[in-house]
């Protein structure tokens, strides 16, 4: 019996090793993995630096504890205010928690400044986690299912609908909760108008713009925060997944003005920003620099469109192409499981989004040959299931 709870439909794989793109499992047999631990090993797998960069951190601490100073937390903290504009990082350990920091500090935030304001407003199909807070901002309701009661004080309004935001928002709206390219709902982009239109309401109304880039951040999307595309400002944004490479970590980064609602004794995570996981993410930021991987994100994602957008002519089955950089979707007239086992059965790792979005998220890294290889495996796939 395996002693494991079943909280994943885990498909019949076992991976045991990987090297850049490729992942091989129990019997030796390699696959391209186009899922990235869903967006996490950004640089793939065991990249030298990484190997590196976490034995010498192995060799002189794991952790210490957040009652002390941790020079790379510190570090990292100023690497990512430099990026991504804000001024201050709360560091835990997954995006829920990421998500929760960014729930409490916004109602914590107008608390002090003597205001009722305690509504978190997020989008239709959103996904920002499975903590009861997170759930419940979390706009699916098939995560919720049997654990009421939930907190109260979230509401929800369909994405790109500007005037369902206005109708909902009032006196008692403490922050609008998006993600800028919707992950896990299926691929669903915010419209560049619209960001810019929700960040003006905000500012009009007086209410806070969280982002979650759990997903999106650090280089997905071909910008290193996907917020850059609409060329807006987040009053908080949370960071998770591709941070740490493969090691957990979450952040929240915030305004000054928000960032001061967490004092001492206010907020903590044990683990949180340990300088293992921050070398890991500073390792990260290194290699995204060095190795000019915007750039790697834009040209792979250019050719990876090129390709599907061909197979959307060729298959019935495929009917469009959504996302941005290396989070992209293929929308399917019916359910992608059986292309997604094709696809494994002819060496390549893909996931889906839904019911009928087919997600493709490769390392940040991954080469020109890697993604026209994937390309053959996935029509050689599709003739399979078309037949
Ligand atoms: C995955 C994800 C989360 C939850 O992250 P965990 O690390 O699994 O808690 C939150 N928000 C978004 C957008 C995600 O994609």
């Amino acid at each position: 019996m395996n002693h494991v709870m079943q909280t994943y439909a885990r498909l019949p794989l076992t991976l045991v090793r990987g090297k850049g793109s490729y992942v091989v499992d129990d019997n030796g047999k390699q696959y391209l993995d186009f899922v990235a631990g869903i967006a996490v090993n950004t640089l793939g797998h065991a990249h030298p630096m990484m190997v590196e960069a976490l034995h010498q951190q192995a060799q002189e601490m794991l952790h210490c504890s957040n009652l002390y100073h941790i020079p790379k937390q510190i570090e990292l903290a100023g690497k990512l205010a430099e990026l991504s504009g804000l001024d201050e990082a709360f560091f835990c350990n997954s995006g829920a928690e990421a998500n929760e920091a960014a729930i409490k500090i916004s109602r914590k935030y107008f608390y002090d400044a003597g205001s009722n304001r305690r509504t978190i407003i997020s989008a239709t199909n959103s996904f920002h986690g499975r903590l009861l807070s997170t759930l419940t901002a979390t706009g699916q309701d098939k995560v919720k299912v049997g654990f009421d009661p939930l907190p109260t004080g979230f509401k929800h309004v369909p994405l790109n609908d500007l005037s369902a935001l206005r109708h909902v928002m009032d006196s008692e709206t403490a922050a609008v909760l998006l993600e800028p390219l919707q992950g896990e709902g299926g691929v669903n982009l915010a419209a560049p108008e619209y960001l810019q239109a929700v960040r003006k309401l905000c500012d009009e109304q007086g209410v806070l713009l969280i982002l979650d880039e759990v997903q999106t951040g650090i280089g997905r999307t071909g910008a290193m925060f996907a917020f850059e595309h609409a060329g807006i400002r987040a009053d908080v944004i949370t960071l998770a997944k591709g941070l740490g490479g493969g090691l957990p970590i979450g952040v929240l980064l915030a305004s000054a003005k928000v960032a001061s609602a967490f004092s001492a004794g206010t907020h903590g995570s044990t683990f949180g920003g340990n300088p293992l996981s921050c070398t890991a993410a500073l390792t990260v930021l290194q290699v995204i620099k060095d190795e000019n991987i915007l750039k790697n994100v834009q040209a792979r994602s250019e050719q990876l469109c090129q390709g599907l957008t061909k197979l959307i002519q060729r298959f019935d089955c495929l009917t469009a192409l959504r996302g941005q950089g290396l989070l992209l979707g293929l929308l399917c007239s019916h359910e992608v499981a059986p292309v997604v086992d094709a696809c494994r059965h002819h060496g390549l790792l893909v996931l889906s989004a839904g019911t009928h979005v087919l997600r493709m998220l490769p390392p940040l890294n991954v080469s020109e040959s890697e993604v026209a290889q994937a390309l053959i495996f996935f029509e050689k796939s599709l003739n399979e299931v078309s037949t």
